[in-house]
This record gives C-alpha cells, structure tokens and sequence, in this order.
C-alpha cells in the first residue's frame, strides 16, 4: 500500500492537484505517476535534484537513463549555448556539420552502424526500424520478446508487462496488447517470443520464418535483464539463416554499458540498431542506424528511381518513407556530441562504471545482512535491486521477486533524500560522487530498518 504524503511534500500535493484539472492525471507521461501523488521538481543540478518544497534528492532516475552526465553539466551547457547564440539560430531546416560529426561518431562506437538517420525519441527510432525491416525483407510480422519494451506505439506495445492469465505458455507467450485501442492487425502480425530461451525461441521462428521480417529485442531487458552470451550468439546465428533481420533497440543499453553498446559487450553485430536517451544529452533524441544496404533504402536518391520506374517496371520497390521537422536538431546534437566527449576523456566512463560496481556490491552486502535476499542486477551505469534468491533471466521470473518489500524500501528512501521513483532502476552519471554512494548507503541502510520495523 503506497504510504499517505507527508507535510513535507504539501506544494508537490496542490501542484499535483491543479495539474490535474488540466493534464488528465496531473503528468504528461504515464511512467511519471506514483501513489499517492509524484513530486514535482523544480531545479536539477549535478546528481542532485530539488523539489517545489526545497527538499534535495540524489537523483538515481537521471530522466530515465537520458543524463550521463548529470542534470546541467558545464560542458553540455556551454556546447549548446554556444550552438544557440553563436551560431545564430536553434534550427535551420537543413543540412548541417553536426549531424555529420555525430553520424561519423556513431559509425566508429557502433559495430553494427554504416549509416544512421536522425529523429526526435526512440520510439521514432524503432518505428522506423519495424517499417524498413519489412521494406527490405517484403515479409509483414514483427517478432519481439515478452517483457520488452520499444516505445508507446500500436505494432510494439505488446506484452510488455501482461495481466497474469492472460500471458500465454512460457514457451508460447501471447499477444496481449497494452493498451486499448490497438487495432487487431498488430496483434495478429506480432509474434511473441520469450526471452532467454533459446529452444522455444528457435521453435517459433522456424514455424514462421516465411513471414517474420524482424526481431526487435532489448539485449538486455529493461537496462538490467541481460541475453546470456550463448542464448544472443544462436539467435544472431539462426535469424542469419533464416533471413530474418535482428534489431537490437540499444535505447537504454547505448554508452550506458559501454560507449558502443550491449553490441560492444557481447560482441554481436545486429542488422539495425535504434539509439535514444544519453546520446541526446538531456535533450529529446532517436537515431537508426545499421548496415549500409538496409540504410541505403531511406535514401532519396533510391526514392526518386523508384517513384521514376512508373507502369513499366512493376518489380521496383516502392519508396520508402522517412522525414520529420526536426530530425538532426542542432541543439541536441551539441549537447549529444559533448556529452560523448565528456565519456570519452579522462577515463570517466571507467570512473561510473567502477562508482557504480561499488554501489551495488555494498548494497549487497548491506541487504544480506539484513536477512533479504538481493541482487543488484546489471552491467555498466544501470543496475536494478532485485529482492530474490532465484536467477531473473526474463520478465516472468521478475515478476516472482518481492516487489513488495522493495516498494517499501523506495518509499522510506524518497523521505530520506533518494530519488528513484519507486521500482525504477537506479542510472549512474558521471556527477555521482563518492559522497553520494556513500549517502546512498547510509539512507538504504536506514530505509531497511524502518521497513523491518514496521514490518515487526
Ligand atoms: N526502447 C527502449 C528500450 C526504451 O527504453 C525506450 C524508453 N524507455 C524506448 C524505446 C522509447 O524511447 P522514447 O521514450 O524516447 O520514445
């Protein structure tokens, strides 16, 4: 049961209230929303933030794994100031350097990426994967993995978190739709895979490797669930054999687990690759990218052939689509391309990733001593705190760990100045400093003991 607000947060309660009367629930995104009212910010600097009451919180959230580098960093702030102002405007509407230089980053982290195109969040960017894998391949379903996610639109918003009942055989997951209103044509084009298990995944494809144009999979689930090396390794094998194109949506996974990816980790080439959060430096962003002959097909000089081709050549592919008013926003590039730099210098990507090992290892420790059964799951700057003593290899193994005692935990930490909404994973950037893990610690450690003692 989600505790009452405390007095400490009144201004979060009344803004949240008039927010509602004119935002249907008071947010403007779903996931914003926690019982019995979220807190509303009002200022973010380095890992900290600070709510409309003046509390402070050690920000863990970092907008959903977007900040790597904290809430307004120095040199993010002066590459984008220096874009808007000096260069004269925010957006000019056509080409520009910067898109260049971020391709050309994008091509030597990558080891998947020839050629990339811009758009404005990763749920564009998976969009445009689906529909360019089903252009290069002619073949129309989409094949995904139960329990991941790709962005809020009607073809991928399927079974990423179904109602008990309704989920289907472990081998066999069904199509549960997460949302109403989405047409049935998706869900019967979707089929759904489960993730991490090989043999069934294989069974599937085989039965309908005629029709699948792609699987578009999370390597590692949710930021924190990883693909075992040998379950990736025979899944790139076989949708190789199969002609099935693999996309590997590196949204969360991208420079948080290395600056090339959870490509970069596993050594596993996809056939495209959608990027969003970090690469955009705080500002909204998506990219595509992936092999040269997939890409080239986005390209409006193999547009104008075919549009040319007419009546006599009824075996020219039609022309495949992609626009948008603000693809490649300067802005956002500036702050993207800094933010890279500032991961690429001074060995700052080891220095989160080592701040982030000692993280997790204390907090084991702390919970083990506790009596609970924790694992701080993941690779990199993200990591989950998973109260289990079972292995978690897909969504149906999270959903048997104590959420319950773990939900709890959250809501002590939010009064003791530790921001994660609650059951959210905790995202690293390079502002956390030794003084915030140790802060962490100390607020975990008391989080657990007012838990315990209600719980006594
Ligand atoms: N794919 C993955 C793996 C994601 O984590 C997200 C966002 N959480 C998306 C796609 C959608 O990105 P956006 O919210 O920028 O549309």
């Amino acid at each position: 049961k989600a505790p009452s607000t405390t007095d400490k947060m009144a201004v979060s309660r009344q803004l949240h209230e008039e927010a509602s009367s004119v935002i249907p629930g008071g947010v403007t995104a779903n996931i914003k929303y926690f019982a019995p009212h979220p807190i509303v910010m009002e200022e973010g600097h380095g890992s900290k933030l600070i709510d409309v009451d003046g509390n402070e919180y050690i920000d863990y959230l970092m907008c959903y794994g977007a900040l790597m580098s904290g809430h307004g960093h120095p040199s993010v702030y002066a590459a984008v100031t220096d874009q808007m102002y000096s260069k004269g405007t925010t957006i000019f509407g056509t080409p520009h350097r910067l898109e260049t230089d971020m391709a050309k980053k994008l091509v030597s982290l990558y080891p998947g990426i020839d050629q990339v195109r811009f758009c404005n969040s990763g749920m564009e960017a998976t969009l445009l994967a689906t529909r360019l894998a089903a252009a290069y391949t002619g073949k129309k379903k989409l094949a995904k993995f139960e329990g991941h996610y790709h962005g809020g639109y009607d073809q991928v918003l399927m079974s990423v978190n179904p109602e008990e009942g309704k989920s289907g055989q472990s081998s066999e997951p069904a199509v549960v739709p997460e949302s109403s209103g989405i047409s049935d044509y998706y869900v019967n084009n979707t089929i759904m895979l489960p993730f991490n298990d090989y043999q069934a995944t294989e069974k599937i494809l085989r039965r309908h490797a005629h029709e699948i144009s792609a699987i578009i999979m999370e390597p590692v689930q949710s930021g924190f669930i990883p693909g075992k090396q040998d379950f990736m390794e025979k899944l790139r094998a076989l949708t190789l054999e199969l002609g099935i194109l693999l996309i590997f949506d590196e949204v969360k996974t991208g420079f948080r687990l290395a600056l090339g990816g959870a490509q970069e980790m596993y050594g596993i080439k996809p056939d495209l690759t959608t990027l969003g959060k970090v690469l955009g430096g705080g500002f909204p962003i998506g990219a595509l990218g992936g092999k040269r002959e997939i890409m080239e097909l986005c390209s409006p000089s193999s547009s104008r052939d075919i549009l040319t081709a007419g009546d006599d050549n009824p075996g020219a592919r039609q022309a495949f689509f992609h626009s948008g008013t603000y693809n490649g926003h300067p802005t956002t590039l500036a702050a993207g391309l800094a933010t890279i730099q500032l991961l690429e210098e001074d060995n700052n990507l080891r220095k989160i990733f080592d701040r982030t090992e000692h993280l997790k290892g204390e907090l084991e420790k702390m919970y083990y001593s506790a009596g609970i059964p924790m694992q701080a799951m993941g690779e990199g700057s993200i990591f989950n705190i998973v109260i289990t003593d079972k292995a978690v290899n897909n969504l149906r193994d999270m959903n048997g760990t104590n959420t319950s005692l773990r939900k709890a935990v959250d809501y002590e930490l939010l009064d003791l100045g530790i921001y994660s909404k609650p059951l959210n994973r905790y995202s690293m950037s390079t502002e956390h400093s030794e003084g915030d893990v140790e802060k962490t610690l100390q607020a975990h450690h008391e989080a657990i003991r007012r838990v315990k003692s209600k719980i006594n």
